[in-house]
């Protein structure tokens, strides 16, 4: 069981979330802004604790996920079907 990256809810806090740190924390720009948790959720961390977020561009985004071996998408869902998110 992973977390519901589908959930309603989840959209509704990303989009709040990204209007008020509408930059990647990493180069400061808001181009495909992504919604990150600073605690990935299989470590633990709470998906829905506002401080567990950081804006991160899509490539800021991808360079941390790839380095977990988990690259997500635009809307922060795994690219990888066989990620453990599906299972
Ligand atoms: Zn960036």
């Amino acid at each position: 069981m992973g977390f519901n990256y589908s959930h309603p809810r989840w959209h509704k806090l990303r989009d709040l979330y990204r209007k008020a740190h509408p930059r990647c924390v990493t180069c400061g720009t808001t181009k495909n802004i992504h919604i990150d948790h600073i605690k990935e959720i299989r470590d633990g961390g709470n998906p829905w604790d506002w401080n567990n977020l950081q804006s991160l561009c899509a490539s800021h985004h991808n360079v941390k996920g790839k380095s977990k071996n988990n690259p997500c998408g635009e809307s922060g869902e795994p690219n990888d079907k066989d990620s453990h998110w599906y299972k």
